[in-house]
Formats: C-alpha cells, sequence, structure tokens
C-alpha cells in the first residue's frame, strides 16, 4: 500500500507503525514504536507488555506528582506480577527542569541489569527519559499522566542544555499507554496545553508550505494531513475536552501522539512546530533566566498560535517593498546583530552566535536570493497566508476552551511577548512566516501589531 491523501485520514494510529510505508511524496516513512495504546484502563496492560518483550527488570521513573496519580498503581501492578523495578521519583519544587543535572540524576539510578525504563508522566519527564534511553540503549514505556504535550512520539527530546532550550535526539519508547481514565483526570491547565500544542499545527503546517516555496525544502502532504486531521479531530469538540469526556479525551491525545507520529515521518518537526514553538521558546528562556516558574509548553504554544494567526493575516494586507527589503538586506549589521540577540537571548546567546555561524543564517547574498524567490512567488504564498485560520478564529477557540489567549494572563508582560515575535526566527534554523517577514524588513512592525493584538 502506498500512503496518500485518501487512505491516510483512514489509518488506525497502530497501522502507522512496524513496517516503513512508501508514501505518494516518494520518502518511505516509519516510526520505531511497537505498541500505542490509547483506551480506558490501558494501564493495567503495563505487565503484561512487559512480559511479552520479555523484560525483567524495571526502572519506574515519576516525579512526585505523577507518583501519586499513576505511579503507584504502575508499582502495585508490577509488584503484582514479580516483575522486579526500581523506582525513582524526581524530588523538585515547581516544574522539573530537563536540564543537565536532571539527565545525571537519572542516569545515576541505572543499574547494570536494567532493562527497560518505565516512565510516568508527561513534557520533561518524557524528554529525560527518551534521552536517557537512547544513551544508555535500553527501551521505554511511558505511561502518559496527561494530553498535554505532543512529545510522546518524537525521536528528540527537548533539554536545557548550557541554558539554551535544545533538540537532542533520543529514542521512542517502545510503548505508549494512554489510559483515558488517568488522562482525562490531568489538570486542566494540562489538557487545554494539549489542546494549545494541537491549535499549534496551523501555523506549522503553513510555515513548512512556506518553506518548500523559498528554500525549495522537502515537503510531504500526506504527512502534513496527518497533523491537519488532528487539529480538526480536537477543535470541532472542545465542549467534549472541557468536559473531559472520555472520546474527547482520547481523540486529543491520539491526536498528540499522531502529530508525534508525523515528526517521525518526515524525521524533523515540520508537521508539528512552526514559529508559534519558537515564540514559545523565546518565552520559556525568558522565564527560565528571570527564575521564573515555567509555564507549560502547549499554554504558550496557544497564545502564540494567536499571534502567528495574526501574521498571517497581516501579511496580504500590508505593502511589501521589495526593492527596500533588498536594500535593508544589503545593509546587514552583523555587530548590531550580534549585540540584540545578547541583550535578548542572555545566557542563551552564546549557543544562539555559535548556531548562526554554522548555519550561515546572516547571509546576504541567500537573503536577497529569497527576496526574489519570494517575490516570483508572492501570489502563492498569499494564497497560503489568506487560507490560514484568522486571528479571531484561533483567539475564538482558545477563548472557548477556556485556555489563557492574552500573554499578560499568565505573566508574561508586554515587552517580552513582543521581543519574542522579533527574536523568535533565531532560536531555530528553520524558516517560518517570522523568518519571511524578516526577509521583508517588515517583521518589526507587523509583530507589533500582532502582539498588540493580545495585549
Ligand atoms: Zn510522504
Ligand atoms: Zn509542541
Amino acid at each position: 500500500m502506498v500512503l496518500n491523501l485518501e487512505n491516510v485520514g483512514k489509518m488506525k494510529i497502530n497501522e502507522f507503525l512496524g513496517s516503513t510505508l512508501e508514501c505518494q511524496c516518494g520518502k518511505p516513512h516509519s516510526v520505531n514504536i511497537d505498541k500505542i495504546i490509547v483506551e480506558n484502563g490501558a494501564v493495567n496492560k503495563v505487565p503484561g507488555i512487559l512480559q511479552e518483550m520479555g523484560r525483567k527488570n524495571a526502572l519506574v521513573v515519576a516525579d512526585s506528582h505523577t507518583f501519586e496519580v499513576a505511579g503507584k498503581k504502575v508499582v502495585e501492578l508490577l509488584t503484582a506480577s514479580n516483575i522486579k523495578h526500581k523506582v525513582y521519583v524526581y524530588q523538585s519544587e515547581g516544574h522539573l527542569v530537563p536540564d543537565e543535572q536532571a539527565v545525571g540524576k537519572l542516569v545515576l539510578q541505572v543499574e547494570k541489569d536494567t532493562d527497560v525504563i518505565v516512565t510516568v508522566g508527561s513534557g520533561s519527564l518524557n524528554d529525560l527519559v527518551k534521552f536517557v534511553s537512547w544513551l544508555i540503549k535500553v527501551p521505554s514505556l511511558v505511561v502518559a499522566t496527561a494530553p498535554s504535550m505532543d512529545g510522546y512520539a518524537s525521536d528528540t527530546s527537548a533539554l536545557i542544555i548550557d541554558n539554551l532550550k535544545t533538540s537532542v535526539t533520543s529514542d521512542y519508547p517502545k510503548i505508549i499507554i494512554g489510559d483515558v481514565d488517568i488522562l482525562k483526570q490531568a489538570p486542566m491547565t494540562m489538557i487545554l496545553a494539549g489542546l494549545g500544542d494541537i491549535i499549534g499545527k496551523y501555523s506549522a503546517l503553513n510555515d513548512w508550505l512556506i518553506s518548500e516555496i523559498v528554500n525549495d525544502e522537502y515537503h510531504c502532504s500526506v504527512t502534513a494531513k496527518i497533523s491537519s486531521d488532528a487539529i480538526e479531530k480536537c477543535v470541532t469538540n472542545i465542549e467534549g475536552i472541557k468536559k473531559r469526556e472520555d472520546k474527547a479525551i482520547k481523540d486529543l491525545m491520539e491526536g498528540l501522539v499522531r502529530t508525534g507520529i508525523a515528526m517521525s515521518f518526515v524525521g524533523n518537526s515540520r508537521p508539528a512546530s512552526g514559529c508559534e514553538h519558537h515564540i514559545s521558546h523565546f518565552w520559556e528562556m525568558a522565564f527560565l533566566f528571570a527564575g521564573k516558574e515555567a509555564l507549560l509548553h502547549g499554554t504558550k504554544v496557544g497564545m502564540s498560535s494567536v499571534i502567528t494567526a495574526k501574521l498571517y493575516e497581516l501579511l496580504p494586507e500590508t505593502k511589501v517593498d521589495f526593492d527596500k527589503a533588498v536594500s535593508v538586506a544589503r545593509a546587514f549589521d552583523e555587530k548590531a546583530w550580534r549585540e540584540k540577540v545578547i541583550a535578548m537571548y542572555g545566557k542563551a546567546a552564546p549557543g544562539i552566535l555559535k548556531l548562526s555561524e554554522k548555519d550561515g543564517r546572516n547571509s546576504i547574498e541567500k537573503r536577497i536570493a529569497r527576496i526574489s524567490k519570494i517575490k516570483e512567488n508572492y501570489d502563492a504564498i498569499m494564497n497560503i497566508a489568506k487560507a490560514a485560520p484568522s486571528a479571531a478564529r484561533v483567539r475564538a477557540l482558545m477563548e472557548e476552551a477556556g485556555a489563557p489567549v492574552r500573554p499578560k494572563e499568565v505573566g508574561i508582560d508586554d515587552a517580552t511577548a513582543l521581543n519574542g515575535v522579533i527574536m523568535a526566527k533565531e532560536v531555530r534554523p528553520r524558516y517560518s512566516m517570522l523568518n519571511l517577514l524578516s526577509d521583508l524588513a517588515i517583521l518589526e512592525e507587523l509583530a507589533k501589531k500582532a502582539s498588540d493584538y493580545v495585549k
């Protein structure tokens, strides 16, 4: 069977696993996950699955919160099935920061005979275990405690290294367990964060299309459809999500896992992450350096998605002067740029400056070449922008769900919100709407308007 735009929407989640799938785009797709179980009572299957895998010495990893929510249950089940296990519970005040220290703590818990890691948690815990699992070549199984983010089915981890939010290679969990009975009891902020992460896919998918045009980047519309189907399924049942209905929570969890699979299919985060994520990363680092308690990933992504929707909406309404864009490109001042990065990124600046030397993002020639590519394809780019959901629509979805829309509501001040929009393109060398606006020398103007929209 060859994956195409017709059949991909009908695929059951487990049909994506196991073998390599041929695709209409010409690139074979695969994901190295053995099984995904999203249903009521799924946690009870953990011992049987470990036995099936032939695993005998488990390291159960949780934090003090997730241990209460599901870790205890997992330990009970393993004990009842006589599966040898050791338990490690991260003790941290507030949110667990997935940094060098947290990695080190986990590595120290691994025993010589540990042959499987059982994660009980979501976001950061999942990132930490996926990375350590890859490092020590011991497979992992995750019991998800919240449908809060799309990192379950991905083979990269977001860690904080040298103060910079960094994507590192890691290993998929072999098994993903989403017990709907557990997931639906997650704090509403986490459930809404999952929805925010899903809503972020609107601009992510459009950024991908734009980069295909401007940079001839590889694009797979079949994989993109996996993500857009996930969005539609979730946004059409916000009421159910709010009421924690089984079906809505299952669809949300499956949607998050599916977008993870989509990333794996193409080998990068394009189907799930674009400039809305970059803005969120900027805000996250600003909080970290200010010593402020971190916000949930999806909470920020949901809010930044309203801003990116506004940017998509503003572009067709803005008069673009291509000659001016070229002269601004020619006048690029590397020294001033470096100073700005240092001022805005603080402790993360050295990492960004190093990255920029590697990827040549400030090449004036390349920028001028992109400007002419944008000019040649302006109609196609306008069509993408016009087809994007309006800012009012994205905002209404968030408001309907009861999720925060204005950065201020969660403690992101106006200046940080705006700086994020202007500077986020430096977080990752990945072309997005923010880069396009910067190439056209209208980023600052539109960033101001877009962040004013949610002031
Ligand atoms: Zn494809
Ligand atoms: Zn995300």
